[in-house]
């Protein structure tokens, strides 16, 4: 099995992935995001796109579906849960079904909700392409249609069945922000702080790829039973003598509150270069967000107490901060 992975550079930082049969040139695109990088990837690496695989129905990972299809005339393969969502697709596939590659690959389909009911996993040799179930050291969260009891469920029995060699493909590449926070929770966990000195001044396109074994020792969610993890939880929530499951969603609530915070004190930042400009007391605030790829337009409005600490008004179009009037 040949890999490919393609470094999508995207707000969202995406990766895509080309999987190849040595002996056929045939290949199965992972996620595609822009058709026109996969497109391009494969035509330099002389392989020909026959199928796509969809890890789960999120936009960020079938944007170059379409493209991909109309070039390449490939079938697209996703759980049965994602077809509404992701429309066009040829083959409904799910926990035991395989996906052959040419002659020579053969990828086993996990079932591993929890990020959406819909998403699967899937294992070949000694890699694993897990999509937003697991990225290096993290987890998918499950903000858009997913539950959190369901993905500790994921990680307990279906990832926990897997050998230490396998080495992840995540569909994103989140390793320096996801290990601060593991080290925040685990302040003594050497590993995790070599890691993240060796990596400061390398991410994107340059990303380590780890094995499962490294996950074990470094991502503080396959970390449930350690004492250091469960006590920095107790601190942080409140929540003592937690089971794993409980230590895993108190975990999850934790590291959405830490992407909030993270979002709310950027905004607040930009917010605060614009009050000379337009002074006035906040009611409200409203983020717009012009997506990347096929993604329909977002609005996300803040709380009111998030407006209150920003002390100005100000909404985001595409990657532009425009300050102005207070919206209601
Ligand atoms: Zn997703």
């Amino acid at each position: 099995m040949l890999i490919e992975r393609i470094w999508v550079g995207n707000p969202g930082r995406n990766f895509n992935y080309l999987v190849a049969c040595e002996a056929t040139g045939n290949a199965l695109a992972v996620d595609p995001f822009d058709a026109g990088q996969v497109l391009a990837a494969a035509t330099r690496r002389g392989w020909r796109i026959t199928q796509i695989v969809n890890t789960h129905e999120h936009g960020d990972h079938t944007a170059g579906n379409a493209g991909v299809v109309a070039a390449t005339g490939a079938s697209v393969l996703a759980h049965p849960r994602a077809v509404a969502r992701i429309g066009s697709v040829d083959r409904e596939v799910g926990q035991g079904d395989r996906i052959a590659v040419g002659s020579s690959v053969h990828l086993e389909v996990l079932a591993t909700p929890g990020h959406t009911p819909a998403h699967i996993c899937l294992p070949n040799g000694d890699a694993l392409f897990t999509g937003d179930t697991l990225f290096n050291a993290g987890v998918g969260n499950c903000r858009k249609g997913g539950d959190a009891a369901s993905l500790y469920e994921t990680f307990a029995t279906v990832i926990a069945a897997l050998p230490d060699s396998l080495r992840i493909y995540p569909g994103h590449e989140y390793l320096r922000r996801n290990l601060t926070f593991a080290v925040d929770r685990e302040p003594g966990n050497a590993r995790a702080h070599r890691i993240l000195e060796r990596i400061e001044n390398i991410e994107g396109a340059s990303a380590p790829v780890l094995t499962l074994g490294d996950e074990r020792e470094i991502n503080v969610f396959l970390r449930v039973d350690s004492p250091e993890v469960a006590a920095g939880v107790a601190a942080a929530s409140g929540c003592t003598r937690a089971s794993a499951q409980e230590v895993f969603l108190a975990l999850r609530q934790l590291k959405d509150r830490c992407r909030r915070d993270a979002r709310a004190s950027k905004f607040s930042r930009a917010a605060k270069r614009g009050r000379g400009q337009h002074a006035g007391r906040v009611t409200h605030c409203r983020f717009v967000h012009i997506g990347d790829g096929n993604r329909a337009e977002r609005r996300l409005h803040h709380s009111d107490a998030l407006a209150a600490r920003l002390g100005s008004v100000a909404s985001v179009v595409g990657r532009r901060v425009q300050y102005g009037p207070t919206h209601r």
